[in-house]
Formats: structure tokens, C-alpha cells, sequence
């Protein structure tokens, strides 16, 4: 069984211990509330626009504002955006963000509460070489780097200022890539290396981060740098962490990739302080982040007079929590669609209530999915009880004859199982802990009769799901031929779900298929419903969990629909459009990163399982864009760097022709397809 110390329990909601540091007025990590945070895009030496947008960042609820300090200009022009700040009566703790430049982090650290470090280019430059470093070689390099950065330290020590080691999956120093490569223990080691020096001048007021724009890595480095800092120090609260996902881009897809990478964490009880990084005004960013970060806080203050509840499915949720790999299983046909095996992760909606006049049902739901045409719909599942049986096999036929094929389920009773409906290829059965053996027995002996497949919805809080598993199981195994998926309805899907995974792998049938389910909270906004639907399926699919997703409860079936697949992208499990790792742009961005992402977005998005990196500048660009197929890199004022992969293919484009050239590269490389 791997470590899984990054974690108290993977089975139930608790958040990490950590020791509280104080960035000014502000506690990050202990019994604090989590962070919300963000960044300036504005230039540092423009100390009126900064002020401006810091107060507008400010008044919508952003409780720590980092500015970029590229120079030594800039870090000293801090000190005129605190007084500003000052003199306007806005109180709010500044952090600035240094990248190459440790003489601008000395000057910074006399003007704001906390330092942000890169450890890749901290004390490096990037020259991409490859070379063997024997240990002693190795060591001297540390030496030289901790040579570097202690002074630093120091002058923080005695200012009272935090430190943030803050790595990024882009931007990791040759050295850490040429021993560990481009992983999650490269960024850890990277990480590491600048603590061993904080913690030997005995500065501890340190905070972490580890982000990637790829959801599955950033989680796999957040959860393996709490394992490893748990193993330095047992039984000590560990440093806090400040949590994001990088250049997750704009829009929608933005904020459901955030909304993965960073509600996957929050899951495991991983985050102090958020920051959502979107390519738009930051002020945008604060709203999403305060919606993302609330769910847990009021999770915590409901739980707080609880126990733990003790959960022990009897076997781990997953192999490797540090490392993405789908969970194995076996195939289930239903009708013209397979789940499970090596068949893509499935799309389906839940549509509700067997509609009272199924005709108008079908060509409503048949206009909704024309609108989504490149998207498939892989499963439709209705609710059925004995007043709506009846008109199912109407509702299938003007299915069919509205041009809708997607294979029809239905969620009933397990009494109704026998009789159930001839039109539907699988049956969704409620398992509580008031299910009666013989009603479970009834249902697989119905179904496997019928010679449609079962799957047994679990319904509960994460420790009655083993026993829900173990009674199902029972009764599918006296049920001879029978194909069985299983699925949760719990109010912590997350949890639960992982109790189902790892109940089946105790119980010898870890190959079952799993189908994730998400029914919108009625009680959400909007953007929430969004963001919590991303969360809740996001995190189970980045930890290889789920053969199916299926959405319900946002109204419209093709809105479902899109929403699915928008999701499976965010957790890179399947690909139905270009992905755009876009950075949220800061005071070293060189031109506008917003109206130029649109730009590209509007000519790029048709292509299907396209990555295009669109950065404002250099620092995260090589290692990020090695994740990208193309990239568009702001290299001077003006001035585009085209990429292929990790190449620059064309130097010195004026920004006014970018576009059009990069296009114009897709189609030399062959990728490019005229919009349909
Ligand atoms: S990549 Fe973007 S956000 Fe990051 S430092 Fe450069 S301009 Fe700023």
C-alpha cells in the first residue's frame, strides 16, 4: 500500500494541520478561514493604476494582493503603492512576486509582508542543457543556490516578512530537470531544497505552492509535497499552502479547471489560500475563488463538532495518489454504447422525470443536443416510479423518431426492476441502509432475467458505503449473467465515491465499472452550481475514477451535455476542443492577454484536441508550452515568440501579425481544419 500521509483520511472531509503565518494582518493556514488572494496585472512602477486596482480587488473580497517586482525599479516602487494603499485607508497585505531577480526580492521584502519565490529561476537562468551531475557536483550547486537565497532569508527574519517557495511545473531549473524531469518529485526536490535553508537560519513563517496548468499535476505536487513534509516532521503541523491552478485560461473552461485542480485539493483537506488565475480583470477571479473556497469553509464549521467518522472500505482508493492512472475495469455494453475498459469516459444527462407528454419532451430535448452537434450524447437516465413506468416505452420511441440514440436508463424501485420498461438497456437501483436483502435480490435477479445491466446507486455519507457494497455485491453475485456498474449518491461525493473504489478492490471486484453522477444543488448560483459540479466530478476523474459522468439539474440537456464534456477536458480525460493554457497576465505581461486570447480563440477553438499556450512573458513559458503543441509567447514590447512544442519556430513577430502567423503554423504542421 503507497504512503498516503498527504492526508489524515482519504474517506472523510479534514482539513491538514498547519501552523499559522501571518502575512501582516492576515493569518494564512492554522484555524484561519481559507485565503482568497490574487494578483495585479497592472504595470508596478504605475503606482496609481496599481493602487486602483488593488482597491477594486479589495473591496470584492480579495484578502492578499501580490504584485510583480521584475526589477529593482519596481520592487522599490512598492513602497509608493503601500503608502497609496495608506493614504486611501486600504488595508490589505502586498506580496511580491520575483522571478530571476534576488537583488529586487532584498528591496521588496522593506515594503511588503511577503516574499514569492521561484525556486526554478531564483538563482538560475534557463538554458535547457543537458548534463549528468555527479553528487558532489550536485552539492555544490545547492551550496551555491542556498548561497543565494539565505540572505533573503535573513532580511525577512528580521523584517517579520513570510517567505512563499513557490514553484511552478513550468518553470522548473535545469538541474532539478535534468534528475527528475518534468514531475511532480522535480517540483518537489526544487521546493525542498529552498526550505532545508529557511528552516537552517530557523525561519519557519513559510508558505508553499506547486502549480501546474495540468489539473492532474498540480495535484499529484501539492499531495506529494504534504506526504514528504509530513515524513520530515511527524506529528507536526506542516507549513500552509497556497493552492491554484496556472494560466488555466478564461471563461468557463477557466474556472472549471480551477475549480478541479483546486476543489480536488480542498477535498483532500489541501489549502490555506486560493488563488484562481484567470485571463481576465482580477477582479473577475475573486467571486469564483470566494465561492470555491466558502464551500469548504462552511464544510468545516459544520463538521467541527463532529468526530472523524471512522471509514475502513478495507483496501486504499487508488494505487499511487502522486501520479494519474485510470482504474482498470471491465467493459459493460448498454445497447450502441460500452462504459468502462478501454472505452473513452462517458457523457451522459440526467433528464429528471419520465416526462408527462413524451413526444414534446423528446423534440425539445432532440433541438437542446442539435445545438451541442460535435458533442455526443452517450446515455439519457430518467426517474421512474408507477405512475411515469407506462409512458417510458413512448418516451423511447419519440426518442428515436426525434433522431435522439443515446441509450435510455432508468432509476426505480427494485421491485419495479422485472417489469420495468422494454426500451431501457440498464436499470439505476437506490441501495440505503434501509434496502432489504430480498429487495436487492429481487432487483438482480430482475435484471439479470430482463438481460439488462444493473447499477446500484450507494446512498450515504462515506461510512456506510462499505456495507451498501458488500450487500449489493451479494446480491449481483446470486444473480448469474448479470452486468453490474455501481454509483453514489452522497452528500460528500468524493469521499464516498472513494469509499465505493476501494470497498470493490477489498471485495475481489475492483474491476466494476463506476459511473460519477452530479445533480445541480438547487440551492446554487449559477457560477457555484458550475464550479461544484466541476469539483465533485473533476476530483475523482484526476484520480483516475469514473467510467461515466452524467449531469442533471441544469435545465437544459445540451447545457448538461456541454458542461460533461467541458469537465472531462478540464481533467484531461477526453478532448472535444482546443485547450487554451493562457497565463492571467501581471505587470510583465507585453501586450493585452485578454483581447489577444479572444483573438486566437476565435480563429483556434474548432480544432479539436489542439493545446495552445498563450503566455505574457517567459518565465513559465518553455516548461508549460513542453505541454502545449503551439505556443504564442510575449518575448519584448510588442514583439511574439511562435512555438512548436519547446522550439521557437519564429522570432521577433509584431504582435499585429501574430495571430495570423500562428495560424498560418497550425497549418504548416498539419493541424489546422477548416471550421465546419
Ligand atoms: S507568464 Fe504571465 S503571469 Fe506569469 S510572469 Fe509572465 S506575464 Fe506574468
Amino acid at each position: 500500500m503507497s504512503r498516503q500521509r498527504f492526508t489524515a483520511t482519504p474517506f472523510w472531509p479534514v482539513r491538514r494541520p498547519t501552523r499559522e503565518v501571518r502575512i501582516g494582518d492576515v493569518g494564512i493556514g492554522g484555524r484561519n478561514p481559507i485565503r482568497v488572494q490574487s494578483m495585479t496585472t497592472t504595470d508596478t512602477q504605475d503606482t496609481k493604476t496599481s493602487a486602483d486596482q488593488i482597491e477594486r480587488l479589495v473591496a470584492a473580497g480579495c484578502e492578499i494582493v501580490r504584485l510583480t517586482a521584475p526589477s529593482i525599479r519596481d520592487a522599490e516602487n512598492l513602497r509608493e503603492i503601500s503608502a497609496e494603499l495608506g493614504r486611501r485607508r486600504v488595508r490589505v497585505p502586498l506580496v511580491a512576486d520575483i522571478h530571476f531577480t534576488p537583488n529586487a526580492a532584498m528591496i521588496a521584502a522593506e515594503h511588503v509582508e511577503k516574499v514569492r519565490i521561484n525556486p526554478g529561476n531564483f538563482a538560475d537562468r534557463k538554458k535547457f542543457e543537458v548534463r549528468e551531475y555527479d553528487d558532489a557536483a550536485w552539492s555544490d550547486e545547492i551550496a551555491r543556490v542556498a548561497a543565494r537565497f539565505r540572505p533573503l532569508v535573513r532580511r525577512c527574519k528580521e523584517l517579520g516578512r513570510a517567505i512563499r517557495i513557490g514553484t511552478n511545473h513550468g518553470s522548473l531549473s535545469d538541474r532539478i530537470l535534468n534528475r527528475y524531469g518534468d514531475t511532480p518529485s522535480g517540483m518537489v526536490a526544487s521546493a525542498l531544497e529552498f526550505l532545508d535553508v529557511c528552516e537552517a537560519e530557523g525561519f519557519f513563517d513559510v508558505v508553499f505552492s506547486m502549480k501546474a496548468s495540468n489539473t492532474q499535476v498540480a495535484i499529484a505536487a501539492y499531495r506529494l509535497l504534504a506526504d514528504r513534509l509530513a515524513e520530515r516532521a511527524p506529528g507536526r503541523a506542516g507549513y500552509p499552502f497556497h493552492v491554484g491552478v496556472t494560466e488555466a485560461g478564461d471563461g468557463e473552461d477557466g474556472r472549471i479547471k480551477s475549480a478541479i485542480g483546486i476543489g480536488a485539493l480542498l477535498e483532500d483537506g489541501i489549502g490555506d489560500t486560493i488563488r484562481v488565475s484567470l485571463t481576465e480583470d482580477p477582479v473577475r477571479e475573486i467571486p469564483v475563488a470566494r465561492a470555491l473556497a466558502a464551500r469548504y469553509d462552511a464544510r468545516a464549521a459544520a463538521l467541527a463538532t463532529l468526530p472523524v467518522e471512522p471509514c475502513d472500505p478495507g483496501a486504499p482508493f487508488v494505487d499511487d495518489p502522486f501520479a494519474h492512472a485510470r482504474r482498470a475495469t471491465c467493459t459493460v455494453g448498454l445497447g450502441a454504447v460500452a462504459f468502462g475498459g478501454q472505452e473513452p469516459v462517458r457523457a451522459e444527462i440526467e433528464l429528471g422525470p419520465v416526462p408527462a407528454d413524451p413526444a414534446a419532451a423528446a423534440r425539445a430535448l432532440a433541438a437542446s443536443l442539435a445545438a451541442q452537434a460535435t458533442l455526443a450524447c452517450e446515455g439519457l437516465i430518467v426517474d421512474c416510479d408507477a405512475a411515469s413506468a407506462p409512458r417510458l416505452d413512448a418516451f423511447a420511441a419519440a426518442l428515436a423518431s426525434a433522431g435522439v440514440r443515446a441509450p435510455l436508463a432508468a432509476r426505480l424501485a427494485s421491485e419495479d426492476v422485472e417489469t420495468a420498461a422494454k426500451s431501457i438497456v440498464r436499470v439505476v437501483v437506490p441501495v440505503t441502509i434501509a434496502s432489504s436483502r430480498d429487495g436487492l435480490a429481487m432487483a438482480a435477479d430482475g435484471a439479470a432475467r430482463r438481460g439488462v445491466a444493473l447499477e446500484w446507486q450507494l446512498e450515504g455519507r462515506p461510512p456506510v458505503i462499505p456495507a451498501l457494497v458488500d450487500r449489493a455485491l451479494t446480491a449481483s453475485h446470486a444473480a448469474a449473467g448479470l452486468s453490474v456498474l455501481f454509483s453514489v449518491a452522497s452528500t460528500l461525493p468524493v469521499h464516498a465515491t472513494r469509499a465505493l473504489v476501494a470497498r470493490l478492490r477489498a471485495r475481489a471486484a475492483a474491476q466494476t465499472p463506476v459511473v460519477l453522477r452530479h445533480r445541480r444543488d438547487p440551492s446554487d448560483g449559477d457560477e457555484a452550481a458550475i464550479l461544484h459540479a466541476a469539483t465533485d466530478l473533476g476530483a475523482l476523474l484526476c484520480d483516475g475514477i469514473g467510467d461515466a459522468v452524467a449531469v442533471g439539474g441544469f435545465g437544459d440537456a445540451g447545457r448538461a451535455l456541454d458542461l460533461a464534456y467541458r469537465i472531462l477536458q478540464g481533467a484531461r480525460l477526453r478532448t472535444s476542443w482546443t485547450e487554451f493554457i493562457s497565463c492571467p497576465s501581471c505587470g510583465r505581461t507585453l501586450f493585452d492577454l485578454e483581447e489577444t486570447t479572444a483573438r486566437i480563440k476565435a480563429r483556434t477553438q474548432h480544432l479539436s484536441g489542439l493545446k495552445i499556450a498563450i503566455m505574457g512573458c517567459i518565465v513559465n513559458g518553455p516548461g508549460e508550452m513542453a505541454d502545449a503543441d503551439f505556443g504564442y509567447v510575449g518575448a519584448g514590447p510588442g514583439i511574439v515568440n511562435l512555438y512548436v512544442g519547446r522550439e521557437i519556430v519564429e522570432r521577433q513577430v509584431p504582435q499585429d501579425e501574430a495571430p495570423d502567423r500562428l495560424v498560418e503554423l497550425i497549418r504548416r504542421c498539419g493541424r489546422w481544419a477548416d471550421p465546419a
